[in-house]
């Protein structure tokens, strides 16, 4: 079994998610007592919400790949970065470590694509939604992404910083999550991907009718069977 080397903390309400779901699968897969060999680097979120919103992406980097650098000299075998927004600085990390990046736009689109979907709405903050960094990367893998309209891209990205990086799952959020993803199925969307971390503490299967794309959850297993993997 290989390390895997998590870097977390953004937000560590969704690191959370990802240490169960990693030993789950691990412990299905193998048995018995079995659980995932998992390296931590978690980090403050407070220096990464800062450096974001002021526009400092390379040095909210430089914080990502000194703690990948000691993920990596710790023995782990490859990286996942707990947070779609912070694969904004995905080529910093790879240009500065030796070890492979699960990425999660890559393994959220593999998971759209095994469901045979292919026209998806995508939910997360501001820079998610509407930068090339992500969006890109699920339309080079061929799919069609939609998102909300500006007022409701507000309203989600305040949803997260606000309240579930914070823990809060409140009740009136979920229903505006539901409304926003309402919209997006009218608009065709076969499927809609929760492209933050923390949106699948809020919302669940059965608050949409179409599938819900967890990409927490997704990542999770991904890297969970990748450490399974033979290497060659
Ligand atoms: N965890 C969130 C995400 O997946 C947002 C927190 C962050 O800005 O990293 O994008």
């Amino acid at each position: 079994m290989k390390t895997i080397g998590l870097l977390g903390g953004m937000s560590w309400e969704s690191t959370v998610p990802y240490y169960q779901t990693i030993n789950r699968v691990v412990g299905n897969r193998l048995g018995g007592l079995h659980s995932a060999k998992i390296l931590l680097a978690s980090i403050d979120f407070h220096d990464i919400e800062r450096l974001q919103h002021d526009g400092r992406w390379p040095d909210a980097g430089e914080i990502l790949v000194d703690a990948a650098r000691k993920l990596e000299g710790a023995g782990a075998a490859f990286l996942v970065v707990c947070t779609n927004t912070m694969h904004k600085v995905a080529p910093q990390i790879e240009a500065a470590v030796d070890l492979p990046l699960l990425h999660i736009a890559d393994a959220t689109a593999e998971a759209i694509a095994e469901a045979g979907l292919q026209r998806v709405g995508l939910l997360g903050t501001r820079f998610t939604m509407e930068e090339d960094f992500y969006r890109g990367r699920l339309e080079a893998a061929g799919l069609a992404v939609t998102v909300p309209a500006e007022s409701d891209r507000g309203i989600v990205h305040q949803v997260i910083y606000d309240e579930l990086c914070h823990g809060k799952i409140l009740e009136p959020s979920r229903a505006q999550f539901r409304r926003i993803v309402s919209g997006l199925v009218q608009q065709g969307c076969e499927g809609v991907i929760l492209g933050c971390t923390e949106i699948g503490l809020l919302l669940a299967e059965d608050d949409a009718s179409v599938p819900l794309f967890d990409t927490a959850a997704i990542h999770a297993e991904r890297a969970a069977l990748l450490s399974l993997e033979a290497t060659d």
